[in-house]
């Protein structure tokens, strides 16, 4: 990939980038938790996008995109990023390092990347800290990873129109080879634990759907979550989120909150304590019963907070029911996406084998099959 980018700048603006490059991520559990400042525990991958920068002397910004093949080009003096073109992300950053006070300045840049767009690897938060990463290395801002992490979920908030929560950007930001990244939602600070995955590996499904109901629901789970969190107030003056609540403290959660209430505060208290047994398990190299956890979490998901499909559901199943297979779950906000499934490695073929027909009679579509190794994080190379 290097040498590909590499050679397109030369070719685009007969001189040589600076190559920076930024990981897609996946999360191994704890699903929905994020706006109820829990916890999460994503993992980059190996698949991420690479920036080719280099100054111009202008006040202009040249761009190219070899994935969609086309040229854009802007005025530092005159950023209006567009919603829905890949571009938007460049500008997005510059818009946010100009504001906090970092003098960008010209530069050409060619942006390459080997993550399948919406296919639950987070490919625009990767493109966002991909592109931080290499304007700072570029201008030697030396901006902290965390400001760019803010910048990258800032800019997805305000330009692309999405309202994502921190983890993507932070994992693309702060992975490590063979490490997943306990994140407290919090306090936006980490733990890394080591991923010892044996004779298994991490694959990703990809039911290729994404319902229509995914927005409205979403805004309807975070609404759910904090009503009850209004609720149980009287009763746990202590808390502010649901996070703050324990397994203990379930029997009178369900006392108190309405019956339509009740599961999902239920997932929310539950998925907090199974990311921390998850994390404890990967630690003690049991993967099976961090495989179980994940069953759970897809049940919790599909049945009690209701987020799930048709489609995911049907993956989850078939893929839990395969002997060599230890877990598998929906991965991300839901009703579409992917699905993260611990296979054994030597039946990865097997395991395709045994979905792939029965999806595309059930669905009429064809799954995606993406494997996933735990790479580094965002880095300047
Ligand atoms: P995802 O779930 O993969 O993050 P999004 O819809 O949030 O999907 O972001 C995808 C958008 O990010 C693309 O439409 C494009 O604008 C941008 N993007 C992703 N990968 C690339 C790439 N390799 N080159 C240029 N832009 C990209
Ligand atoms: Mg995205």
């Amino acid at each position: 990939m290097i040498t590909q980018l590499t050679k397109t700048f030369q070719s685009y603006f007969a001189t040589t980038p600076l190559v920076a490059f930024a990981p897609g991520r996946i999360n191994l559990i704890g699903e929905h938790t994020d706006y109820q400042e829990g916890f999460v525990f994503p993992a980059a991958v190996a698949q991420g996008i690479w920036v080719g920068i280099q100054k111009n002397g202008l006040t202009v910004c040249r761009l190219y995109s070899m994935d969609f093949a086309q040229e854009f080009s802007f005025e530092l003096d005159y950023i209006s990023p567009k919603n829905g073109h890949w571009a938007t992300y460049v500008m997005g950053m510059c818009a946010l390092m100009k504001q906090s006070g970092y003098e960008v300045q010209g530069f050409d840049m060619v942006i390459g990347g080997t993550i399948p767009v919406g296919s639950g690897l987070s490919s625009s938060a990767a493109l966002s800290v991909a592109i931080g990463t290499a304007i700072s290395g570029l201008f030697d801002f030396q901006i902290p990873k965390k400001n760019i992490v803010l910048y990258a979920q800032k800019s997805e908030h305000l330009y692309a129109g999405v309202k994502c929560g921190i983890m993507d950007p932070y994992a693309s930001a702060f992975g490590a080879e063979g490490k997943a990244l306990l994140l407290d939602c919090r306090t936006n600070t980490h733990q890394e634990i080591s991923v010892h995955l044996g004779d298994y590996s991490l694959m990703l499904v990809n039911t290729k759907v994404k319902h229509t109901l995914a927005d409205t629901a979403y805004n309807k789970r975070r609404e759910a979550c904090e009503e009850s969190v209004r609720i149980l107030q009287s009763e746990f003056p202590h808390i502010k989120t649901l996070r703050d609540l324990s397994i203990t403290d379930l029997e009178k959660v369900e006392m108190l909150l309405p019956e339509a209430l009740f599961p999902k505060a239920k997932h929310i208290i539950t998925e907090c304590a199974r990311v921390h047994e998850a994390a404890a398990a990967l630690q003690a190299g049991d993967l099976e019963s961090f495989g179980k956890l994940l069953n759970i979490t897809h049940q919790s998901l599909s049945q009690d907070f209701e987020v799930s499909c048709a489609e995911l559901d049907f993956l989850a199943d078939k893929a839990q029911a395969l002997d060599f297979v230890l877990g598998a779950r929906m991965m991300g906000g839901g009703f579409g996406g992917c699905t993260l499934n611990l296979v054994k490695t030597s039946e990865l073929e097997a395991f395709q084998a045994a979905l792939k027909s029965p999806y595309e009679q059930a669905f009429q579509k064809t799954p995606e099959f993406i494997l996933v190794e735990i790479g580094e994080g965002a880095r300047v190379l």
